[in-house]
């Protein structure tokens, strides 16, 4: 079979829920990846982020391997001798005091606001059923009904209706519009640090110290969605580090998993996270020992590797060389440590088109919302291999 005939197979049986470059992958390692006619990529999207420790991460691999020689799944319905040190680990990383453990991004977001809901009727008093989560504009939070039906992007949501009610829907970066839009019924704000699926918006100095400051004045829950940001993406652990913006409960993901297996959590206080008693949320594969142990890997990969202090100085190499091409192409180049995106005037073309001559060139860059593409390399990318990036991007513009 060659390229075209695995896409051809795909296209029958498979939903149309993505629009893919046409690169057909089968091996990966590190921050390469490499297609079935043997032609190598530098992968630039890192499966939106959850390939931070790059592709078969030799300490990952292992630590999976070796629990699946020992147990994969018991479900919570028992104990096992794996949960326990992987939620200890996140806590310490998150600086929150207890996990729920799930699979998926949006799982973990679902988790947070029914704590978020939950904690606002039995800890701050709010009337039955009108908790209300004030979320942003341009959001991406995952693909639930819930979580889609306070989308504001129309292919998310158009005709997935009827949409779960109490999400008022704020513009982003805009703390005024958070101080007006808190009431009586208000019991957190969602927000993402910058916001990734939107074509890495990153907010104005200062805005999520003020929204923390907002929050804790009027005594609603800061829940701050960090499974793209996390993980050292941003050049800090968590993209709130870098204002010290500690948020109230934090749902994480993607690289959480080390690029090998889906691995989230909603985390928070204990005061609040115990309004989950049991029987009241729960999931078959959350937190089972397989997960925990490729979790616990794909901590000590970020803590041991430095992969912050490395993306903030490949982030920043990065930029710099981007900003010295000589181009007329290039509306905005923005970013924050390995985080990026390049968005194009109108008259360059589209980035699409831009994506498929970089895939010529050895480099997988996804475009996004038109004239958008965003570069987000494994965090384990090299000087060199920063400067080869940023050469070929020179050649297409
Ligand atoms: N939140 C954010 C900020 C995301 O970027 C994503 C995925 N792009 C999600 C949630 C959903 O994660 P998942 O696809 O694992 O459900």
């Amino acid at each position: 079979m060659d390229t075209r005939d695995f896409i051809q197979l795909e296209d029958i049986y498979t939903a149309h829920n993505y629009h893919p470059l046409d690169a057909v992958l089968t091996k990966g390692k590190g921050i390469w990846a490499w297609d079935v006619e043997g032609k190598k990529y530098l992968d630039c999207l890192s499966a939106y982020s959850a390939v931070n420790q790059g592709h078969r991460h030799p300490k990952i691999m292992k630590a999976m391997r070796d629990q699946a020689a020992k147990l994969t799944l018991t479900s919570r319905a028992f104990h096992n001798d794996r949960l326990g040190e992987f939620m200890k680990k996140l806590c310490t990383v998150t600086k929150m005091e207890m996990a729920l453990p799930m699979n998926t991004g949006a799982e973990a977001v679902e988790t947070a606001i029914k704590i978020a809901r939950k904690w606002g009727y039995e800890k701050k008093g709010v009337a039955e059923n009108k908790a209300e989560i004030i979320v942003c504009s341009e959001n991406f939070h995952g693909r639930t009904t819930t979580i889609v039906g306070f989308s504001t992007d129309p292919d998310s949501n158009r005709n997935f209706g009827p949409f779960s009610p109490g999400f008022p829907i704020i513009p982003y970066d805009d703390p005024d519009a958070l101080r007006r839009a808190i009431n009586e019924n208000t019991v957190g704000f969602l927000v993402e640090p910058i916001q990734g699926e939107a074509g890495v918006k990153i907010p104005s100095a200062g805005y999520l110290r003020q929204v923390r400051d907002i929050c804790s004045e009027h005594g609603i829950l800061l829940i701050l969605d960090e499974v793209q940001t996390g993980f050292c993406r941003t050049g800090r652990m968590f993209a709130w580090m870098h204002e010290g913006a500690k948020p109230d409960m934090i749902a994480v993901g993607k690289a959480l998993g080390g690029g090998i297996y889906p691995v989230s959590a909603a985390l928070g206080s204990n005061d609040i996270m115990s309004v989950i008693t049991p029987g009241t949320h729960g999931s078959t594969f959350g937190g089972n020992p397989l997960a925990c142990a490729i979790g616990t890997a794909s901590l000590d990969v970020l803590i041991q590797e430095r992969l912050d202090k490395r993306a903030e100085k490949m982030g920043n190499l990065f930029r710099k060389r981007l900003h010295e091409i000589a181009t007329d192409k290039v509306l905005e180049i923005r970013g924050k440590g390995l985080l990026n995106a390049i968005e194009l005037k109108k008259s360059a073309g589209t980035a699409r088109e831009h994506a498929e001559k970089l895939m010529k060139l050895g480099v997988l860059a996804k475009d996004t919302h038109g004239q958008t593409i965003r570069f987000a390399p494994p965090l384990v990318i090299s000087e060199d291999e920063t400067e080869w990036l940023a050469e070929r991007i020179q050649m297409v513009l």
